[in-house]
């Protein structure tokens, strides 16, 4: 009779869930080690508890790091096909909407959660909850894992899925980084990713709560780079919404690389600077003894369209019968391009993932196999990947779980 094969995975979130439900079978007995009190609590948090659970189009350009083509063998192998067939055959179907991001059909996080983790279960994977694996070990060539004071049976392969220290009240941490640290891997420096941004400003505290459907630029050492069209939600510390976060990576990576980022904020992207004059102009005209800020409150939330106009020394209480050519410039201007400087993101607490990790040239990409130490195997966003918001973070978790989870066993 042939040896059971002993398997240990550390860290039950989406990569590791995924991981483990593949390797386990007859003769592979799997272990899946998860610091919490119980497993994926980012799925249960994700989507603002709806779970983007992947997008129908995925590539290696919906993705950064020093190496984004490193995504390409597992998403080619494990695309948008693969999932919604493995999800399907677990029970878990899918809300697929018009611009390609996959949502559970249930609307809910929490049913993707409870079906990740009880196919595991129903496998025969065996969980250990509130199991923080602080050190791995590997005598020749079998491992063990070291938790609190107690050290585990030896294993013939262990996964380090232990995610990124994005969002530490939900279980993000940077011991993954530590333990693969001690095998010989490098670290790209890591960033907060799909964040909030905070602004050197005197006015963005005092329009917060202020929402607008408008398009932030994003600007590097004066360059421009990027636009996105989205929401913007003025806050206390500086700017939120759709559109932010959509920018942040490239944001928080110059930030973390001491370059200057500025964003330019266009208020009304529907008119260009032309039709908002003309606009502007001929609403004076017709209503001349209405005030600027009022004119201006007809199409911006009040608080901005005040601060608007003292930024551009304009009084907001000036009448509309003695605004002049230049000063509607002026406000066109800052209505058509505010620039805010930007100094620090809100952080890995509020992040939803980090840029930076394990570096992907250590790595085997079509084995997840670490090319330093035999045995010992990374899926998801412990590694120097990471994607755009829509689903493409679980999309290479899922992924490369799935691969990693074919070479265990
Ligand atoms: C609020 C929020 C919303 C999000 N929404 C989406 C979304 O809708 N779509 C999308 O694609 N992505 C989303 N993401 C990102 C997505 O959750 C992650 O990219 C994904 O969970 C990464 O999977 P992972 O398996 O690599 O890591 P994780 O899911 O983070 O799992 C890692 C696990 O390892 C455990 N762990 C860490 N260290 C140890 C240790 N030493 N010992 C034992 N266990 C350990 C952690 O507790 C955790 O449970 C969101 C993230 C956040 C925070």
């Amino acid at each position: 009779m042939s040896e059971i094969k002993k398997i240990a995975i550390i860290g039950a979130g989406a990569s590791g869930l995924m991981a483990a439900i593949i390797a386990v079978k007859e003769g592979t007995e799997v272990h899946l080690y998860e610091q919490n009190t119980k497993a994926a609590k980012k799925i249960l948090a994700s989507g603002n508890g709806r779970c983007n659970i992947t997008n129908t189009h995925t590539s290696s350009q919906d993705y950064f790091g020093n190496n984004p083509s490193f995504v390409d063998y597992s998403l080619e192998t494990f695309g948008f096909s693969q999932i919604q067939k493995f999800c399907k055959n677990m029970g878990l179907l899918f809300n697929v909407l018009d611009d390609g991001r996959a949502y559970p059909l249930s609307n809910e996080a929490r049913s993707v959660a409870l079906s990740f983790e009880s196919f595991a279960l129903s496998k025969g994977v065996r969980f250990f909850t509130d199991s923080r694996i602080n050190r791995i070990e590997k005598k020749g060539r079998k491992f063990t894992l070291f938790h609190e004071n107690l050290s585990s049976e030896a294993y013939d392969k262990v996964l380090i899925s232990t995610g990124s220290e994005a969002a530490p009240q939900l279980g993000g941490s940077t011991s993954g980084y530590t333990l693969a640290l001690s095998f010989g891997h490098s670290l790209i420096p890591t960033y907060p990713s799909l964040v909030q941004l905070h602004l050197n400003s005197k006015v963005h505290d005092k329009m917060a709560g202020s929402k607008i459907d408008g398009a932030a630029t994003l600007y590097i050492n004066g360059k421009k780079e990027q636009s996105i069209h989205g929401d913007l939600l003025f806050t206390k510390y500086g700017i939120s919404g759709f559109a932010i976060l959509d920018i942040s990576q490239q944001a928080s990576q110059s930030i973390l690389n001491y370059q200057s980022v500025d964003i330019g904020l266009d208020l009304l992207p529907k008119f260009d600077r032309q039709a908002l004059s003309s606009l502007l102009l001929s609403m004076c005209q017709n209503l001349p003894h209405f005030e600027i800020e009022t004119i201006l409150s007809g199409m911006l939330p009040i608080k901005v369209a005040h601060y608007l106009l003292e930024e551009t020394k304009i009084n907001p209480n000036t009448l509309a019968s003695h605004i002049h050519t230049k000063m509607t410039k002026q406000i066109v201007s800052k209505i058509k391009d505010w620039r805010f400087e930007v100094c620090e993101t809100h952080g890995f607490k509020h992040a939803e993932v980090s840029g930076g990790g394990i570096n992907t040239d250590e790595v085997n990409e079509k084995t997840m196999e670490s090319k330093l130490c035999e045995g010992l195997y990374f899926a998801g966003e412990i590694l120097d990947i990471v994607g755009r918001r829509g689903g493409f973070n679980f999309a290479f978790a899922f992924a490369s779980g799935f691969i990693a989870g074919k070479e265990l066993s």
